[in-house]
């Protein structure tokens, strides 16, 4: 956290580099506070790909990770897109490489490939669509129903797709260690504290299936799995008062911010992704002013890749 003085001359550094490089900063759901605070757009990862191909700015500043800043290069190739820090990975996206996703083609050459857009451009390139957590089923359902479905990275994710619409699917074994490590124990012990709140959970969650067998077989109340936009949704409309949130921490701060009137409790304190959170105001400044650091996607790659990011973009 940054003193409120340099707080104040961070910000308005940034606004002055923002108008010199006719730069847009966009933010997603998980950046640090004063982060999100200073963006001019904030979102899921749906939401930032949507709004990227939209942009008017010359410049794209991307605060989050570098498979977002690559699908905002992909859909923007006359812009310049930069991250503030290049070492914003993701643990979900290393868990396939474009090796990896050919050798599974090529033991189901008749599949279609949907890949969650947590995934490097390579392999967005060997798929045919991209989804999100916000339009995983209707991706889904568009696929014809005897086609047999590759599903990567996230297992839960696509677990929890089969659950919801009884179709079976290859799912690559691949996780989020921030999702991963919510667990039902975890869940159950804050509901115990607070047996009045609605259970908002993100379907990357590592306990979602038991989620879901529990709300049908055991009247599991009040819980609705969804994305962090939705969760955002939710909390607006719904006449809850008070919500179990199972996703990474960063929404707490849109949430709070959005919904003043409510009460928010993390799941878990510590579900943290360090590398979200590695993007800071200093770096975001440095990043404007010295034009660091480009996110470029090679052409052929990028032209692959964007069929499957529009397919996502028209399906939600
Ligand atoms: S929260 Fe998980 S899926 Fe999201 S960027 Fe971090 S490691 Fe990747």
């Amino acid at each position: 956290m940054q003193s409120a003085k340099t707080l104040q001359g961070i910000e308005a550094e940034i606004k002055h580099w923002k108008e010199v490089r006719e730069a847009t900063i966009l933010a997603h759901n998980y950046q640090i506070p004063e982060v999100q605070d200073i963006a001019d757009y904030i979102g899921d990862s749906l939401e930032l790909a949507r709004y990227a191909s939209k942009i008017k700015a010359k410049v794209i500043v991307l605060c989050g990770v570098k498979f977002m800043a690559e699908t905002a290069a992909i859909l923007n190739p006359d812009k310049t897109v930069l991250i503030p820090d290049l070492g914003a990975g993701c643990s979900l996206c290393d868990t396939i490489n474009v090796e990896q996703l050919r050798d599974w083609k090529k033991k189901h050459p008749n599949a279609v490939v949907v890949s969650y857009v947590n995934t490097t451009a390579e392999v967005k390139a060997e798929s045919d669509y991209c989804c999100t957590s916000s339009n995983l089923l209707k991706v889904i359902e568009a696929i014809p129903k005897e086609k047999e479905i590759l599903f990567l990275p996230d297992m839960f994710l696509g677990a929890y797709a089969e659950a919801k619409l009884g179709r079976k699917m290859h799912i690559w074994t691949g996780e989020c260690h921030v999702h991963a490590g919510i667990r039902l124990q975890d869940i159950e012990a804050v509901r115990r504290r607070h047996p009045n709140a609605k259970l908002l959970i993100h379907p990357e969650c590592g306990c979602v299936s038991q989620c879901l067998y529990l709300c049908a077989s055991e009247g599991y109340n009040g819980m609705a799995v969804l994305s962090t936009s939705g969760m955002l949704r939710e909390a607006k409309l719904s006449q809850a008062k008070e919500f179990i949130i199972a996703t990474e921490v960063g929404l707490l701060h849109r949430l709070a911010k959005e919904s003043p009137d409510k009460t928010f409790i993390p799941v878990k304190e510590d579900a943290v992704c360090k590398y979200m959170k590695m993007i800071t105001l200093d770096k975001v400044l440095a990043s404007l002013k010295n034009m660091v650091y480009v996110v470029k996607v090679d052409d052929d790659v990028a032209r692959r890749a964007r069929v499957a990011i529009e397919r996502m973009l028209q399906i939600s």
